[in-house]
């Protein structure tokens, strides 16, 4: 088969367009033949070198496509079948695991990091990770969903536990996880408060339902966030940017306010302190992927049309080193995709 691995880690240019063999199906997996594949800032991290990754190494989290062939031991499904992939791997039967928290478990991983992903046109996995798709979802539009949508979720609803008439602050909205999380604040009715580095940016925002935008190149988050709550402050800060926002956003907290993050794109360090944390009644929530039956909950909600995939171009897979280029350029908004 077609694969893009990489033998090296560095730039786009170690990305290598290449044949290699067909993946062995195990009896009790399922064998998809990749239509698409979205990308992640994860797959610039593991691209640059990542500890767990060995090499050559094939990348890519977000997987649709069709059943190629299903494995001995699996019912319930026939080949021609439209998919979406689960973008983990777990080892389903672990304490955590049976218990429904596979992102708690020893083995988790996103499916691209420490095991093969999706930038190829042929894997094979487990059948719990295999769920079908309404006809309603293009392949494209259907690989853009998982990952965000599932971190999204897990944040703002497993995690936060967002409410109607709660003040949602998305930093970055026009990121992947951000144009989830603003969807899903609004499924909760929430008020929305959203940053963008452009007005070209927040006016799609707030065609997805955010109800306030900060140009956070032009304007100071917190000050924006207490004229808009009216001093107040928000009850839930979504996170994902990293150190260039971390500051504004504890600051944007009204007392007894959560933030939880899943990421760190401008930096990992920041500075917390601890009088604010206590005096103020803050709650900090580490927040990774989320669990199966989340991903499950989340996709009804995407395959009714209450939530939207938002793709904003997809590239041939043998143009991946420009696609990673132009996911390092931060201008989309919406999920760049891999089209096989
Ligand atoms: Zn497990």
């Amino acid at each position: 088969m077609k694969a893009v691995r990489i033998h090296q880690f560095g730039g786009p240019e170690v990305l290598t367009y290449e044949d290699i063999a067909d993946p062995q199906l195990r009896k009790d997996q399922i064998l998809v033949r990749v239509k698409a594949c979205a990308l992640n800032h994860l797959d610039l991290w593991v691209r640059k070198g990542l500890p767990g990754v060995k090499l050559p190494h094939i990348l890519g989290s977000d997987v649709a496509g069709e059943i190629a062939e299903v494995g001995e031991y699996v019912s319930g499904f026939e080949p021609g079948q439209r998919v979406l992939l689960a973008p983990m791997h777990y080892c389903g039967h672990c304490a955590k695991c049976v218990a429904g928290l596979q992102n708690q478990c020893r083995e988790f991983t996103v499916l691209g990091n420490a095991v093969d992903g999706g930038n190829c046109e042929l894997i094979a996995v487990p059948a719990a990770n295999v769920i079908p798709i309404p006809d309603s979802l293009d392949f494209v539009q259907a690989a853009s969903v998982p990952l965000v949508f599932v971190t999204a979720w897990h944040m703002l609803v497993g995690l936060a536990g967002v409410g109607p008439g709660q003040t949602v602050l998305v930093l970055g909205g026009s990121s992947g996880v951000g144009i989830a999380a603003i969807q899903i604040a609004k499924l909760f009715h929430c008020r929305v408060i959203t940053t963008a580095g452009d007005e070209t940016k927040l006016e799609k925002a707030r065609a997805l339902g955010a109800d306030h935008g900060i140009n956070h190149y032009k304007q100071k988050i917190s000050e924006e966030v207490r004229r808009i709550t009216n001093k107040e402050g928000v009850d839930v800060a979504v996170e994902h940017v990293g150190a260039a926002t971390w500051d504004e956003s504890m600051r944007s907290l009204k007392t007894a306010g959560t933030l939880v993050t899943c990421g760190a794109t401008t930096g990992p360090d920041v500075k917390i302190d601890l009088r604010h944390l206590f005096a103020r009644q803050l709650r900090l929530l580490g927040s990774y992927m989320g669990t199966m039956g989340e991903l499950h909950e989340v996709l009804g909600h995407v395959f009714a049309g209450r939530l939207k995939p938002v793709v904003d171009r997809a590239f041939p897979l043998n143009e991946i080193r420009r696609a990673h280029e132009y996911l390092e350029k931060s201008r989309m908004f919406g999920k760049v995709v891999l089209s096989l």
